[in-house]
């Protein structure tokens, strides 16, 4: 039996904190926790604390040499090992550091263990979706690999395929190092072109090793996309691999990097497409995977101006309750935006671009246009070796 849609939520995971300067700041999730208060949507889910990700946890990605690295730079920051990506300008170390990143990782596994152990059919971890950290290093603001390890974890519990869809600006590049050999998960990323942005990997080529050939998906898109191309291109690409693949559970990552209004990347993707494929993805989730739906958050630098609103859309959408696009912000929650961030906080739940439209691959494509040379890239890329038409 189901119950409610689970929101993984710790007041901790705000110590998750590279500090003043950084642009991952942690006002982002006590923003984006008390928006979604402020709407009524936790009458709506469950919210649930999650045990921190354990030594055996953190082993089913990490090094025990690289735990080890991050045990003794949250212990002692200033001997923090560079060799590691610890102590970095991307990845500072920061006292307690380890029971942060564990924290967040333990909330992603949690919310899958509840998944498919049926506890919950949907659950969402917007503190979660740091998919730069590498096996045995950090990497690009992120320390422990949760959307990984819910992955690895649901292996361990028997799930036998396990898509995972990452719609951050950047590749979700360290989910894909992590079953990069492992046909049993299917990755997919759509992401600002490596040409231009960190971390500079995610080209169509890269499609898997060995058995895992086509397991690996990217979707290079050039920078200037705005609504109709990124939209485009994920209906290019996605549903038709889900179809096939046939995943008996859906992670996906929200980075809400894609904003136009983002400090960090070149996208031009407004708050309400970035809705727009919340709801695919919750779509999707019922179509091919029976519901069980993993919601991650991700990268999103406009911390006041973007990622409390996107996120909670994210939220609303899993709870069975969207929030209409045309909502008015609560002022009590602008209260608090400036009280703790002397910033104005935006006045609606749109960007004022709902309904947004896009053309569909199957009416056709044309091969002069770079947003069409992207997606055609990457069918050609990989769809064969799924034995899909390109
Ligand atoms: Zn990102």
């Amino acid at each position: 039996m189901s119950g409610r849609t689970q929101l993984m939520w710790d007041e901790a995971v705000t110590g998750y904190d590279f500090g003043r300067d950084h642009p991952m700041d942690p006002v982002r999730l006590v923003l984006t926790r008390s928006l979604v208060a402020a709407l009524g949507l936790d009458r709506e889910v469950a919210v649930v604390e999650a045990k921190t990700a354990g030594e055996s946890t953190l082993r089913l990605v990490h090094r025990e040499d690289y735990i080890g690295a991050v045990r003794a730079a949250s212990k002692d920051p200033a001997a923090a090992d560079q060799s590691y990506g610890l102590g970095t300008t991307d990845d500072p170390a920061f006292a307690g550091m380890h029971e942060a990143s564990a924290l967040i990782a333990g909330q992603s596994v949690g919310a899958a263990e509840a998944v498919w152990r049926g506890e919950t059919l949907h659950a969402v971890n917007f503190a979660g979706g740091l998919h730069h950290a590498m096996p045995g290093a950090a990497s690009g603001f992120c320390v422990y690999n949760d959307a990984a390890l819910a992955v690895a974890r649901l292996l361990e519990l028997g799930v036998e395929r396990v898509a995972y869809i990452d719609v951050d600006v950047h590749h979700g590049d360290g989910v894909q190092a992590a079953f990069w050999e492992d046909p049993r998960v299917l990755t997919v990323s759509l992401h600002e072109h490596p040409r231009t942005l960190f971390p500079q990997t995610g080209w169509p080529e890269e499609t898997g090793a060995d058995s895992a050939q086509g397991s690996a998906v990217n979707v290079a898109l050039p920078a200037g996309t705005g609504d109709e191309g990124w939209l485009r291109a994920f209906h290019a690409v996605v549903p038709e691999l889900l179809a096939d693949f046939r995943p008996q559970v859906l992670v996906t990552q929200h980075g809400a990097d894609t904003h136009f209004e983002d400090p960090l990347a070149h996208l031009a993707v407004s708050l309400d497409a970035q809705r727009a494929v919340q709801v695919a993805c919750h779509e999707l989730a019922h179509e091919y995977a029976d519901g069980r739906w993993v919601a991650l958050g991700g990268g999103g630098y406009a911390v006041v101006e973007v990622v409390p609103r996107s996120w909670t859309h994210l939220v609303g959408i899993a709870a069975g309750k969207p929030v209409d696009p045309t909502t008015m912000i609560p002022e009590s929650w602008r209260q608090e935006v400036y009280a703790r961030t002397r910033q104005p906080g935006p006045m609606r739940m749109t960007d004022g671009r709902s309904p947004v439209t896009w053309a569909s691959w199957e009416d056709g494509y044309d091969p002069a246009d770079r947003l069409d040379q992207a997606v055609l890239a990457t069918r050609r890329a990989v769809f064969p070796l799924r034995g899909l038409l390109p």
